[in-house]
């Protein structure tokens, strides 16, 4: 095979994927205009047709918007791809004559950064026009460029060292540096999951512990009904950034917290907050956390794989702009591949993911929360905005999280 044919195989990938996510989108965007008129019926009790018609309104303009955007990434990374950019800027950084793997680290950064403002435009314009228009911004454009400066400065210290110990593998671990790179990585990334909310999830936002009062003993009273130790629940400042809210469980073994946005309490009453963290507790008896990690790391030690047996393969190199093999050069490659030769996976991860919810909203449901979850559930997507007529395919392959409405029918199912 050439590098002519390994050109070809990659668009005609890419091309798939764009097409079937545009073809989703715009199906998505007619469902949505054509069920906007009335309130679906099981929303009729809940939701009034100002709020229902506020939901479709956001939820087409992001569609739209969304669409727009996919297409002009697109059009940056094939630009980025085949106008020989690539290989262009990793022999600037070759000529350099500072170490082979501060090059290396310096190449990846660099497209990164490139990356990151194609797509600042659109990130902006997300944020401070549409989100704005809609309520949910409360960002300001300072905390945004600090956001910005401390994400770049700490990928800077995650990755560079990561990166480092990378290529030292490959140049001196012999034919099985990719276990040890896989070893080395996953250990890594769990090392990651265990510092984040003690040392990098404070670097953004206010963490405090919940105040003492009657929510603080509902919960620790639950927990102890659950028989589920808890470490620490805490409230997050949320509504800095977005008046979007959330709950969620962060952390591995003696690090786990339940962090809970101050958004998300202001809006739940109390009884409807404990449902939510009864779903989340579910989570973590059902072992989602662990599942989700072993998957990730299964997709990992495929990708090592995959690394150790293209590293060396020039056509590949010359396809995407590159005039000799190098470590960096595959990671980039890979990086650009990744999206096009594997998104037909994307229902199997979003399946398993929905099934996992279902799951934890029937725990919930068993602790005693049905209604409780239901109403919290439907006050969340009021004040989110959540789209509540996605196209089926469209949510069949997108959503995390089951539709609001497949979520209410099957905790009343579960009564
Ligand atoms: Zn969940």
């Amino acid at each position: 095979m050439n590098s002519g044919d390994i050109r070809l195989i990659y668009l005609i990938f890419f091309f798939l994927e764009l097409v079937w996510e545009s073809f989703l989108g715009f199906l998505n965007l007619r469902y949505i205009q054509k069920t906007r008129g009335r309130v679906p019926e099981e929303f009729a009790a809940f939701v009034d047709s100002a709020t229902y018609e506020r939901c479709a309104a956001y939820n087409l303009a992001r569609g739209r918007f969304s669409l727009l955007a996919q297409a002009a990434s697109s059009l940056g990374v094939l630009a980025l791809i085949f106008s020989g950019a690539l290989g262009s800027l990793d022999a600037f950084f070759r000529e350099w004559n500072t170490h082979p793997y501060i090059a290396g680290i310096l190449f990846i950064f660099s497209v990164s950064l490139i990356l990151y403002f194609l797509a600042l435009p659109f990130s902006l314009y997300s944020r401070f026009v549409l989100e704005e228009r809609y309520g949910f911004n409360k960002m300001t454009g300072s905390l945004f460029a600090r956001d910005a400066v401390k994400s770049l400065a700490l990928s800077v210290i995650v990755f560079a060292p990561l990166l480092a110990a990378l290529f030292w593998f490959m140049d001196s671990a012999g034919p099985l540096w990719w276990l040890i790179a896989f070893g080395f990585t996953a250990g890594f990334q769990l090392f990651v999951s265990l510092v984040y909310p003690l040392l990098i999830a404070p670097l953004f936002n206010k963490f405090t512990a919940l105040e003492e009062g009657s929510l603080k003993e509902k919960i620790t009273a639950l927990a102890g009904r659950l028989s589920f130790h808890i470490k620490g629940v805490f409230v997050m400042d949320g509504s800095r950034r977005s008046r979007h809210s959330n709950a969620y469980f962060t952390g591995l073994g003696s690090a786990k917290r339940i962090v809970l946005f101050d958004t998300l309490l202001s809006s739940l009453t109390e009884d409807e907050a404990l449902a939510v963290l009864a779903h989340e507790i579910g989570h973590e008896k059902k072992k989602h956390l662990y599942r989700r990690l072993a998957a990730s790391f299964a997709m990992l030690f495929a990708a090592f794989a995959i690394v150790n047996l293209l590293y060396r393969w020039e056509p590949l190199f010359a396809a995407f702009g590159f005039s000799a093999v190098s470590y960096q050069g595959i990671f980039v490659i890979l990086s650009f591949c990744s999206g096009p030769f594997t998104f037909f996976l994307t229902p199997l991860f979003t399946c398993v993911s929905r099934l996992h919810e279902y799951q934890a909203d029937r725990y919930a449901a068993a602790a005693g929360y049905a209604r409780e979850l239901q109403t919290a559930l439907l006050r969340l997507g009021k004040d989110n905005l959540a789209n509540l007529t996605p196209h089926p395919l469209f949510s069949f392959w997108h959503y995390s999280h089951p539709t609001l409405g497949e979520r209410i029918a099957a905790i009343s199912a579960a009564l």
